[in-house]
């Protein structure tokens, strides 16, 4: 408990996870997968790292990614019947215009490939969009909350719903963003083939200014050039459409370039320790981190910046406190989750796994356990329990003296969709902590939005001074974590 006081102390009322922060989004710029941007944030990082005495502070590279890519310069308007700027941000690995070009619009109402081939001959230097049947969804709710009582009720007593298959959680996500999924697909290389200048997007939820941008298609080292394809505000695309399908001719500005990094394919993560000190555990490690990675519309605050400075806070507030834990503590800020959690789940499949058993080798054994923080800037609120049962004891004594600080809810339910899942797959408990949603999916997760703004520094300090208790715990216990 005495330790307890003093991280309380050391995260509440001197806390640098602010600064962190600063360093990761605004100083870094976005930190695409081998982009300048994710190498100037890992770089930081790791000088960081060895300024605060850390052992084995390095970049350890997973594996051949593909390109990196960054965006040199941007900018679309429309300039017929009258000019009016658009608010544009383009896919991630798409080429770019070849300079200056002035495009009339062609609207595509194709539902299927048959129809799509009526539109051959007809795309050559047209700046191409799909009719999009939607329209825009009022805000008629908060964009920001926070977990109600109820709903952490709701949470504490679920039981564990068979997780979603990778499959399912991307088709779903496809369908959100885009109910022309499979068509849109095809227009991107049919548009390509025909030599149009640019493919223009949009999202439903994407109003209001906040675009939601992810890939435009593959970053293989070998792949094409990918068309390119640029999200648009909901508005604007629907002042466009609005405009072409009454027969008004539009003409769009159109200039955009684009710089892919195929010097060198590999992909690193963030690696840094504290060594052990217990001549019994010190071989065993007690595990921590969140992706550096981002999207690239913004600095990627919320996603996952926030995890990231979280977790590099609680280690330096171990650091500064000098503990000296009976396991090795290890940080990992991963890269390629975006893609497909592919730093982490190459971690464990280089050193913590059995590729033929897919089940922890001897080394994946000596971990005791991770923890993960990816779901933005909201303060934590307890911890999924990913379906092991035996955990609960441990850390309802370890949430105890947090409940002040509204951290209290245990559930056995699964959260998915990031590394904590390629810990947990292996048989090696991974655990995410709960958190308040805040503007997660409304504003911020993978948009232009996702900026330092977004942040609330009460919430990143919460959220370290527990994660650096959970993980002082975890080094000091007699035993491993429990698994499933
Ligand atoms: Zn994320």
């Amino acid at each position: 408990m005495d330790m307890i006081r003093k991280i309380r102390e050391e995260g509440l009322n001197n806390s640098k996870v602010m600064d962190i922060a600063f360093h990761l989004t605004d100083a870094s710029g976005p930190r695409l997968t081998n982009s300048p941007g994710f190498f100037r944030a890992a770089n930081w990082a790791v000088s960081e790292l060895k300024k605060w005495g850390f052992d084995n502070a390095n970049l350890d590279a997973w594996g051949n990614f593909g390109k990196g890519w960054e965006l040199q310069k941007s900018y679309y308007a429309m300039v017929a019947p009258y000019y009016k700027p658009l608010i544009a941000f383009p896919k991630t690995w798409t080429a770019g215009t070849n300079g200056l070009q002035r495009a009339q619009v062609v609207l595509v109402t194709a539902k299927d490939t048959m129809e799509l081939a009526s539109y051959r001959g007809k795309l050559k230097g047209k700046i191409v969009m799909m009719y999009r049947p939607d329209t825009l969804n009022q805000s008629f709710k908060a964009d920001a909350t926070r977990l109600t009582d109820d709903q952490l009720t709701t949470m504490a007593n679920n039981k564990p719903a068979p997780p979603d298959t990778a499959a399912q959680r991307r088709a779903r996500e496809q369908f959100r963003r885009n109910p022309n999924f499979g068509i849109a697909n095809r227009l991107r290389d049919f548009a390509k083939e025909e030599g149009a200048v640019s493919i223009l997007s949009a999202t439903t939820n994407g109003h209001d200014g906040t675009l939601f941008v992810q890939g435009g298609g593959a970053y293989q080292i070998n792949s094409p050039e990918n068309m390119l394809d640029a999200v648009i505000a909901f508005e604007d695309y629907m002042t466009i459409q609005r405009l072409v399908s009454s027969g008004v001719p539009v003409q769009l500005e159109a200039e955009v370039k684009t710089r892919f990094e195929t010097s060198n394919e590999k992909a690193y993560n963030v690696i840094g320790e504290i060594k052990g000190t217990d001549k019994k555990l010190k071989d065993e490690v007690v595990m921590l981190g969140g992706h550096l990675d981002s999207w690239q519309s913004a600095t990627g605050a919320t996603d996952n910046a926030a995890g990231c400075a979280v977790m590099l806070e609680a280690v330096r507030i171990l650091k500064s406190l000098g503990v000296k834990p009976r396991r090795t503590i290890r940080i990992a800020l991963w890269s390629g989750e975006e893609q497909g959690l592919l730093g982490s789940r190459n971690y464990v499949r280089n050193r913590l796994s059995d590729t033929t058993t897919r089940k922890a080798n001897a080394e994946g054994e000596k971990v005791s356990v991770y923890f993960n923080l990816d779901n933005g800037t909201g303060k934590i609120r307890g911890v999924y329990l990913q379906g092991n049962q035996n955990v609960r004891p441990v850390f309802e004594k370890w949430l105890e003296p947090f409940s002040d600080l509204g951290a209290t809810t245990l559930t056995l339910q699964n959260t998915g969709g990031t590394d904590h899942l390629s810990f947990d797959g292996v048989g090696i408990p991974g655990f995410q902590f709960i958190q308040d949603p805040i503007e997660y999916s409304t504003r911020t997760h993978h948009t232009n939005m996702d900026s330092y703004d977004h942040l609330i520094a009460d919430d990143l300090k919460q959220a370290a001074t527990i994660v650096a208790a959970f993980v002082y715990n975890a080094a000091m216990r007699e035993e491993k974590i429990p698994r499933k």
